[in-house]
């Protein structure tokens, strides 16, 4: 059989993608790329914003268009959320929620008696990631999570934490490392919970990862900045291990957290920056912060704007604030007018690509290794590539076009910051 995966919104979903074509391969079922080449269509859909679950809505409409014939199965946090609507919508031939998403490949082979075939399973080879331009392979750790953040649909779509057992996360990340992958993320829901529902913990887990498997970069996904174990930090002294942490903040004042119902105070926040900069040089920290979240007042948001200067973020992901039904958030008082939100995000727009600029500027004169992912044919007979630092710069080399650097390790110089103030300029050692 041919089976079409497709994943919208964040990397969870991403790797739930990974784990499907993984096991419906092991079926000895194929993995094509286009939609009217496949007889079984799979959609994992995002219901984060209103926005997303419109996307999700759009996109399996349009699946169905594009290949009436095949057979249409729909997951994901949309799924789970308008399980009637997606079941009675046209060509949904079957709806997998959020509980169960883990057996989808099963349930699929059996509501559509699809054989399973191992003799006919594909040898590892190389990983489908390829066939779709990556070179790094997300994992899921855990799903879930047991907070209550006001302003979060997931928890609601995602449920109860629930861990994987570190055998299968072994397993997992060494069948890609022979497939070819050289660099993973561990990714979830509230992946400082990993291990709280089966007695383990994320420390143990990445113990696990540096010491039964020779996967040479592992880097975290989302991390919620609390619950993190002690001596957390001290596990980046093994280098395979990036230094880098996407910590999501939210807010840059106290009040406007405790209205989110965020268990991480900005003095808390600081002593984990300070932790992570003590212990590992040239360690990166990344964040998520709402903008306009009900009720933020102007004094709020210039105690918000001085407070991310003073920390100092290799990057910011900037998100206005859009009421989501079904969180609590929603139902709050003050909502702040979209003209505030869009003069707020424009000001924050400024402060992160200044931050971001004095952040790539630290990085130059080092010599790094990063694994090379894309490149691009110039006119000149060169080709550039990008491809990421371990404390996760984007960077670009310009090299003779006969030289192939897809998912190639190699030392570069980083020598300055690009035009658009967005990566890095290096030169390839060597
Ligand atoms: S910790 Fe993260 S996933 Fe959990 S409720 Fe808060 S924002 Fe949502």
């Amino acid at each position: 059989m041919k089976v079409h995966l497709k994943a919208l919104g964040c990397r969870l979903n991403e790797a739930e993608l990974e784990q499907w074509s993984q096991q419906f391969r092991a079926a000895g079922h194929e993995i094509v790329p286009n939609v009217p080449d496949a007889d079984v269509l799979v959609l994992n859909t995002c219901a984060v914003t209103n926005d997303a679950s419109g996307k999700s809505r759009r996109l399996m409409h349009r699946m169905y268009r594009e290949n009436p014939e095949a057979r249409l199965v729909v997951s994901g946090c949309y799924a789970t959320l308008q399980a009637k609507e997606v079941a009675d919508a046209i060509g949904v031939d079957l709806v997998v929620p959020n509980a169960e998403k883990d057996q989808l490949p099963q349930q699929v082979m059996q509501a559509f008696a699809l054989p399973v075939m191992p003799a006919m399973a594909t040898e590892p080879g190389e990983t489908p990631l390829f066939l779709r331009g990556r070179q790094r392979a997300f994992i899921k750790i855990q799903d879930g999570c047991r907070y209550r953040c006001t302003f979060c649909i997931v928890t609601v779509a995602r449920g109860d934490e629930r861990s994987r057992t570190e055998a299968e996360i072994i397993a997992e990340i060494n069948t890609l490392h022979q497939q070819g992958i050289q660099e993973i993320v561990l990714t979830g829901v509230h992946v400082g919970g990993y291990g709280s529902d089966i007695g383990t913990s994320l420390y143990a887990l990445v113990q696990a990862v540096l010491r039964e498997t020779d996967m040479p970069r592992i880097r975290f996904a989302s991390v919620e900045p609390w619950d993190l174990p002690d001596g957390f930090f001290a596990l980046f002294s093994n280098p395979r291990l990036m230094p880098h942490m996407h910590l999501p903040l939210q807010s840059g004042a106290d009040s406007v957290l405790r209205r989110m119902a965020r268990r991480c105070k900005t003095s808390e926040f600081s002593e984990l920056l300070v932790q992570a900069r003590q212990n590992i040089p040239g360690f990166n920290v990344t964040t998520d912060i709402i903008v306009g979240f009900p009720g933020e007042t102007e004094h709020e948001w210039e105690q918000s704007l001085a407070y991310l200067e003073s920390v100092g973020f290799g990057h910011i992901h900037i998100f206005s604030y859009s009421a989501r039904e079904g969180t609590k958030a929603a139902g709050l008082p003050d909502p702040v007018p979209e003209l505030v939100k869009k003069q707020r995000s424009q000001a924050l727009h400024l402060l992160a690509e200044r931050l971001k600029h004095d952040w790539l500027q630290q990085q130059v004169g080092k010599t790094v290794p990063v694994l090379w992912e894309y490149g691009r044919q110039e006119t000149d007979g060169q080709k550039v590539y990008t491809g990421y630092t371990p404390n996760y710069c984007k960077v670009m080399v310009s090299v003779s076009d006969n030289k192939h650097l897809e998912n190639v390790i190699a030392q570069a110089t980083l020598q300055g910051v690009a035009a658009d103030g967005g990566m890095l300029c290096g030169s390839l050692e060597g």
